[in-house]
This record gives structure tokens, sequence and C-alpha cells, in this order.
């Protein structure tokens, strides 16, 4: 049986368009049904009519609204920044409305730690919110079986301070998830060998540079060392050009540096069968 893939979101930590803006990307972005319009990213995922999400950054409900989802079974988290997490808040308040069991909600035990913290609403009412959500620790590289998928944390390095605890999903012999790193560890990287689909972080545009991100070449690069058969650009940044000519350079430097599998460049709403 076939599993679905929707991408929810595509961008990075400040959503596309931008409040005032009038760069060409954002004019672009504020098109009807235009793919240079980016919320923060996040993956679906539906196998055997059951939905796993990654990521409930501060778009997730218009997100699920959009994708006509009424709730995920099961969401984890890769880390504990504001657009990877930040609407974990709201999708708990949402689902207390509708008297369904527990959420499970996986994470490294800092990561939960750390939402607790920061959430108001776990804060306040840490009772009712735990009848909404079911928090689980994940551990590096220990493999979690959830709705019949298997998925490994991955341990990769993100953010300025060395150590942020973050992870990537791998779904072994499937495809792989790592949509926020600065690098990636020798043994995430030997269990992503030869992965057929991937999902990678490409926030910043040929050319340009962030210490916790990639750029487009980079991320290439990381593809082709690895051998995968299909490269999925996400987390995709404000300094990219309007997803058309994104797409087409890419296309381009693909060709130019003989880079032999397809690298697409994701928008919000993208589905995939594997
Ligand atoms: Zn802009
Ligand atoms: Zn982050």
């Amino acid at each position: 049986m076939s599993i679905k893939l929707t991408i929810l979101g595509s961008g990075p930590a400040i959503a596309i368009p931008r409040p005032g803006h009038t760069d060409k990307t954002c004019r672009e972005a504020r098109k009807p049904g235009s793919r240079s319009r980016r919320m923060r990213s996040s993956i679906l995922i539906e196998n055997r009519c059951r939905y796993l999400l990654i990521d409930a950054g501060p778009d997730i409900l218009e997100q699920l609204e959009l994708a006509k989802i009424r709730r995920p079974d099961a969401v984890f988290l890769t880390h504990a920044h504001s657009d990877a997490a930040g609407g974990v808040d709201d999708l708990a308040l949402f689902l207390r409305g509708t008297k369904t069991k527990p959420m499970p909600l996986y994470a490294e035990a800092s990561v939960l730690r750390r939402i607790t913290k920061i959430s108001a609403l776990f804060h306040a009412r840490p009772k009712t919110i735990l009848k909404t959500v079911n928090p689980k620790i994940i551990h590096l590289y220990q493999a979690v079986s959830s709705f019949g998928l298997k998925i490994i944390p991955l341990k990769v390095e993100h953010a300025l301070t060395p150590g942020f605890p973050t992870v990537g999903y791998l779904f072994p012999k499937k495809f792989a998830y790592l949509s926020d790193f600065a690098s990636i560890p020798p043994r995430s990287l030997k269990l992503l060998k030869k992965i057929n689909i991937l999902f990678l972080d490409a926030a910043m545009w040929f050319g340009t540079k962030m210490a916790a991100h990639q750029n487009t070449a980079q991320a290439i690069e990381i593809g082709r060392q690895l051998g995968v058969k299909k490269l999925y650009l996400t987390q995709i940044g404000h300094n990219y050009p309007p997803h058309k000519i994104a797409q087409k350079e890419i296309s381009n430097y693909c060709r130019k540096n003989k880079i032999k599998f397809p690298v697409i460049l994701a928008y919000d709403g993208l589905k995939i069968k594997i």
C-alpha cells in the first residue's frame, strides 16, 4: 500500500509573503494559488488512513484546514524552535474540542521540557492539555513504531548553539525528512545512504549562507553524496526568487553540474505518492 505525503508548509521561520514587503517574491506570493507563498515547514504522512505530522508551527491549523485533515493521529517534532513547534498549543486547544483520544506528541525529552516551559497553555492548564496531547519521549537512533510505520529519529546539528537538540526523521527504505540543519553527523549520514526520497533544508538560495541552514547547492551536494533517487528542497527562504524561476534555475544548475537525480523545489500543498 502506498504512502501519501503532503508538504503542508515549505517556508522558513517567518512565512512568505511578509507584511509590507514589495519585493518580487512577496508580490508573486500574494497571487491566488501562488507556489511562492510559503507557510512554516511541515509534512503530513498518510498511511492506511492515519495521518502523521512532522512539525506543528504557528500555521498548523490553517495547514490542516487547507489539506482537509480533521486531526493528525500523531505529531513528531524536529526541535523546539517556534516555526517547528509553535503551533502545538493551538493544536492542543483545537483537539480539546474534538473529544478524541490524546494525540501522541513525539519529541526528545529536552524539546518536550522546553515546550512545556514556554507554553502558557501547558503551564496554565497542564491537566486539560494532557487530555488532548500525550507527550512521548524519543531517543536518537531508536526506532519508534507509529500506526504501522517505523520511524528513526536522526541527530542533526542546527542553530548557532552547538548541540541544540534537533532531529530529522528516517522512514527506512521509504524517505527521510531533514528540514532544519547546519550539518549531519556521520552516524546519521550512514543511515541515509541511498535513501530513495530525501527532503532537505535548502533555506538559502545559491551563493548565500546562514550558519544554521543549507543553501541550494549544499543541499544538492548532500543528495549527490548520499546517492538519493529524488531530492526535495524545503524550508525555502525569503531570498529565493519566485517559485517558477527558482525551479528553472535549479534545473539548469543540475544540468550544468551533471546531477543525475531530480531536484524538486517543494511548495505548500505538494503531494507525493511513494
Ligand atoms: Zn518579501
Ligand atoms: Zn530551527
